[in-house]
């Protein structure tokens, strides 16, 4: 029981400040950043939660405090505007991978989508000049995924294997999407028209498979 009586001497050492160089203030620190203050109730009054519900604490303590700082960092920089976006779309793990995993011969086209959800955009919208179409563009992504004409071909074969899934109305309800909505819809392979699994498949394949 060595370890144990050497972190109770330090602990006693922590709680009458006698020493100020040790683990215990590096593991207080990170405690209180995490909101748990199990350890200072345990120097206080000797009670300390169970090894389930501990852990149990400790596991949802860090969860919530990343979330939230994760949510504060996305909301404040404009770099994850369209990231923030699809992240809520697809409610975690980006479809590309699941789909990757059954379709592993498709596994770069997978990592190529989730990379463009990642791409970072200019703030001002400086406007660029297309060496492809000769016209100028704000946003490379948008202008190459839904304008640029050079590409016109793979946005028509783009758009049959869409029309392909579903009912028409599925057909309907994309193209009544805004360019932003659509462009977060295909980059994240989600989409919240009710679609059978097979026709989910079907529009994360064409997704894919096009962009
Ligand atoms: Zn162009």
């Amino acid at each position: 029981m060595l370890p144990k009586q050497i972190f109770l001497t330090r602990a006693m050492e922590f709680k009458y400040n006698c020493v100020k160089h040790s683990f215990i203030p590096d593991i207080h620190i990170i405690l209180i950043n995490y909101r748990l203050s199990d350890f200072d109730t345990y120097l206080s009054t000797g009670h300390f939660p169970t090894y389930i519900q501990w852990k149990k604490k400790v596991k949802v303590a860090v969860q919530e405090t990343e979330e939230s700082l994760w949510r504060f960092r996305t909301q404040i920089d404009k770099d994850f505007k369209l990231f923030s976006r699809i992240h809520t779309l697809s409610k975690g793990l980006h479809p590309a991978w699941t789909f990757s995993r059954k379709h592993p011969l498709l596994i770069e086209q997978c990592r190529f989508i989730v990379n463009l959800c990642t791409l970072t955009r200019p703030y001002e919208e400086p406007y660029f000049l297309c060496d492809k179409c000769g016209r100028f563009f704000g946003d490379i992504t948008v202008h190459i995924v839904l304008s640029c004409e050079t590409f016109q071909s793979k946005r028509d074969k783009f758009w049959c294997d869409l029309n392909d899934i579903g009912p028409i109305e599925f057909s309907a309800y994309l193209h009544s999407l805004t360019d932003e909505d659509f462009l977060a819809c295909i980059l994240s392979c989600h989409t919240d028209f009710d679609l059978d699994e097979d026709e989910r498949t079907m529009f994360q394949k064409a997704c894919i498979t096009n962009i």
